[in-house]
């Protein structure tokens, strides 16, 4: 391949012997139908090799596709292309006087790879991104057009999929009325004594940040819906200055703060679309785990953290509402999320994310799919009970192993 891809991070270079961006649906079309092997690269977001085709393989990017967010105002629903991004569907339903429930931390990624990934944002009754997702279009390995809409006995595996079944052209994303969000922040939250299930339900969208250097949170952030109220949080001091999740980052790189009210798309996330999110130079890793069980993760984290310290930039700790995508990370229980920026320093951090996996271990931790982890495959398949219905499917729409990559053959099969 003459061209290098890295993911954003920089962590992974593809392996993939040809690299394309069509132009049109039909040009997309006819390279699936040609290709042997072959995985679309998002906006590059994840920290695996989960979008990599291997050595022989084709990688499809499609962000030279015509940009589609077409709105139905009276459906109340949102059709986005395949190659398109959070800050451009937001800034286009926005506009039409409606929203989506919910956002990750950072609107630069796309919208089929989060889904894809389980990828999603914080609050007890919200869902993962792919939650407002009722229908998927496809171009499977014979070039052809499927579509799987809620309510299809095949939808379960369709949405939180990892890219398996075809390249993804559309979504159907339901929406609401647009709505305006507060952010009120704190600083120092102690451990002891936490009432979690208070905390995470004080306002609409909730994270704590520690960086494990001493027990406790450095950090909370409440997302408050201005038509829901803001409970308090026992214990939480008032933030005094504008604060950005990585301790010395800055913070006019985050959206704003003090309760200044603003539209959803501008408060949800924790980064605004003009600046790098994050750090910049990071890993990240994530696990899932039965929400009634956070005080107990938590103490268990506390327990390792001098182990964590040294590698960690941040910690977030985030909420996500039970669903039934069969691969997402939230299927099945009410969740809570503990979610780690790592230094940037593979060598160093691989030990530290053990340490971390075998401290959640007893909490049936489910790993991010797009972000590190070191649990063999085996492990993670034991996972997920509808695991076997998502093979049945990959065998039903991707025969040949068109979309398979060494990430999904692992877990299906290794
Ligand atoms: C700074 C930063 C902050 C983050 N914050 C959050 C957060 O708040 N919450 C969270 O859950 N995660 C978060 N993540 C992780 C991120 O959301 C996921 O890695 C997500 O998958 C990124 O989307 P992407 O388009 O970049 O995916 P990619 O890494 O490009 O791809 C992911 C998967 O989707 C597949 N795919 C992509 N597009 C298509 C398509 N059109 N058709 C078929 N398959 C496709 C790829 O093949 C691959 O398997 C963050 C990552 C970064 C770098």
């Amino acid at each position: 391949m003459a061209e290098t891809v890295t993911n954003w991070a920089g962590n992974i270079t593809y392996a993939a012997a040809e690299l394309h961006r069509p132009r049109s649906l039909d040009a997309l079309r006819a390279l699936v139908a040609n290709g042997s092997r072959v995985r679309v690269l998002g906006s590059g977001h994840s920290f695996n090799r989960i979008a990599e085709p291997g050595p022989d393989g084709v990688l499809l990017a499609l962000d030279a596709l015509p940009v589609e967010a077409d709105v139905d105002t009276a459906a109340r629903t949102v059709r986005v292309g395949g190659g398109v991004r959070y800050a451009e569907l937001a800034r286009r339903v926005h506009a039409h006087g409606l929203a989506l429930p919910n956002m990750a931390s950072l609107p630069h990624i796309s919208v089929a790879g989060s889904v894809a990934t389980g990828t999603h944002g914080s609050g007890v009754a919200n869902g993962s991104l792919a939650a407002p997702v009722r229908e998927v279009e496809l171009v499977t390995a014979d070039g052809e057009l499927v579509r799987i809409a809620r309510g299809d006995a095949r939808f379960g595996g369709a949405v939180t999929s990892l890219g398996a079944l075809g390249v993804v052209t559309a979504l159907t994303l339901d929406l609401e009325p647009a709505y305006e969000v507060e952010q009120h922040t704190f600083t120092e939250l102690p451990l002891e004594g936490l009432d979690f299930e208070t905390v995470a339900a004080a306002a609409y969208s909730v994270s704590l940040f520690t960086d494990w250097r001493a027990p406790g949170f450095r950090q909370v952030w409440l997302k408050r819906r201005t038509d829901q109220p803001l409970r308090d949080v026992p214990g939480a001091t008032p933030a005094t200055h504008a604060l950005h999740p990585v301790p010395g980052m800055p913070a006019e790189n985050c959206t704003e703060q003090f309760g200044v009210p603003g539209p959803w798309h501008e408060r949800l996330p924790h980064f605004r679309a003009e600046f790098t999110p994050s750090s910049g130079a990071e890993l990240q890793s994530e696990y899932l785990m039965d929400r009634s069980s956070a005080v107990e993760v938590l103490s268990a984290l506390d327990r390792v953290r001098q182990t964590v310290a040294p590698v960690l930039q941040t910690c977030e700790v985030r909420t996500i509402a039970a669903d039934d995508q069969w691969l997402s990370p939230a299927y099945g229980r009410d969740s809570v999320a503990v979610h780690f920026t790592w230094i940037a320093d593979t060598e160093a951090v691989l030990p530290v994310v053990r340490t971390v996996e075998e401290a959640l271990a007893p909490f049936a931790a489910r790993p991010h799919w797009g972000k590190v982890f070191a649990m063999p495959s085996p492990a993670v398949r034991e996972l997920y009970p509808r695991m076997g219905d998502f093979a049945g499917l990959v065998r039903e729409l991707d025969p040949a192993g068109t979309f398979t990559n060494a990430f999904v053959r692992g877990l299906l099969d290794g």
